[in-house]
């Protein structure tokens, strides 16, 4: 079988073609700049890299529309004609409580998905115009919601509920919802399998660090807590974003600083994080590489980053009464060795040993504990587009 993966950003699309059989990807691409001047589709299938194709691109519609005429060309296409393709699995940020696995979507779940857009303002009406695009060029489809907050309706309500007037969660559902659930879901999964253990029988924990960082308590399969919260502000520090702060400095900001609290909140979304604190990038590597410099600022932004992810593997290792592995993914997850062993250096007292050779690994999968240590470490890649395909898949 074949599925289409799509994500769709407010002016973006992403898109992978996945072949269910060999988990191939058989192409993938980005449209961006959708709606503006410039717009374009970046297309890598095989024998093809990256190559850029220019057109205008009103709306998601006319994106969708290039990257199908695109994956059934003649020369650059890799599928005969649309009925090639099996189904649709369209990534969607927030399902709020309505959603706790993957669905089919037909009219009612797209009013419940339309219904979160309070919750998610950037990301689901995106999420929605994708799906309409989609069933606007291809009517007879099947298409399936995957939800980044679907993986973290297990959470009991210890885990969810915010020290707030109980009547915010009964009048607007403000509650802990998470993100990057499919992520944290298929690196579990694998971890377990690396592990040679049964995820029914263990304790996780899933460090997602990218541009965007949250961390899962995964217990027996199941997210029991995760640091991102009503919106992905929430948690650790991340690229741009504060992670969590004192309410209280929203108003004390506004006031000094003569700007709104919507104002504020835009600073900490926007331009806090690692951003702010180092002044220099919101990417670790320029940081990093700054910190290799001797920049003192860069090293204080990158010690502070690993203090409040350690923190955080140690609340959850509270919650959980103990645990079994922990798991490095996405983009700094992934590729930055040393912020891994500045967290894992936390964990001595667990009886915590990292390898350091197997640390500097540039594979996509390796185990980064030594033999000796108490506590599984590993480094694994993730892939929420190979995840996606295979819920859709499952429900067709
Ligand atoms: P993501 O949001 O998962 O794409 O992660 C993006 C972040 O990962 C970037 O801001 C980088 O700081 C970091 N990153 C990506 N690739 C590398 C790499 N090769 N080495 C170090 N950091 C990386």
């Amino acid at each position: 079988m074949k599925i289409l993966v799509i994500n769709c950003g407010s002016s973006s699309l992403k898109f992978q073609l996945i072949n269910s059989e060999d988990e191939n990807v058989l192409a993938k691409g980005l449209c961006e700049r959708i709606g503006a001047e410039g717009s374009r589709l970046i297309y890598t299938a095989k024998d093809i890299n990256k190559k850029e194709i220019d057109k205008e691109l009103k709306d998601h519609t006319d994106a969708v529309a290039l990257v199908l005429d695109t994956l059934t060309d003649k020369e650059l296409g890799v599928i005969d004609s649309l009925n090639d393709v099996d189904a649709v699995g369209h990534r969607i940020v927030h399902g709020g409580e309505n959603f706790a696995h993957s669905v089919l979507i037909d009219e009612n779940v797209m009013k419940a998905i339309e219904e979160c857009n309070d919750l998610a303002p950037l990301h689901n009406p995106a999420n929605l115009i994708g799906i309409k695009a989609c069933k606007e060029l291809m009517p007879d489809k099947k298409m399936v919601a995957v939800f980044d907050t679907a993986f973290h309706q297990t959470m009991p309500e210890k885990a969810y509920m915010y020290g707030l007037p109980y009547e915010y969660y009964d009048k607007y559902k403000v509650r802990r919802y998470g993100f990057h659930g499919t992520s944290h879901s298929f690196v579990s999964e694998r971890a377990a399998e690396l592990a040679g253990r049964d995820l029914e029988d263990m304790k996780t924990i899933v460090c997602h660090l990218g541009n965007g960082a949250s961390i899962c308590a995964v217990e027996n399969g199941k997210s029991v807590d995760t640091s991102m919260g009503l919106t992905p502000l929430e948690g650790v520090i991340m690229g741009t974003r504060s992670g969590s702060i004192d309410p209280a400095i929203i108003e004390f900001l506004a006031n000094k600083e003569h700007i709104s609290a919507s104002e504020v909140v835009s600073v900490l979304n926007k331009k806090s994080g690692v951003l702010g604190l180092s002044g220099i990038s919101s990417d670790f590597r320029d940081i990093t590489a700054a910190m290799l410099d001797g920049d003192e600022r860069a090293k204080m932004t990158l010690d502070a980053y690993c203090y409040v992810v350690a923190k955080y593997i140690g609340s959850y290792t509270a919650a959980m009464n103990g645990v079994d592995a922990i798991v490095f993914t996405a983009g700094l997850g992934e590729n930055n060795s040393y912020v891994r062993e500045q967290i894992c250096s936390y964990f001595t007292f667990l009886g915590l040993e990292i390898d350091e050779d197997a640390n500097q690994s540039r594979e996509d999968e390796v185990k980064i504990s030594s033999e000796n240590s108490k506590v599984l470490v590993f480094k694994i890649a993730t892939n929420e587009e190979l995840k996606i395909a295979k819920e859709t898949l499952a429900l067709i």
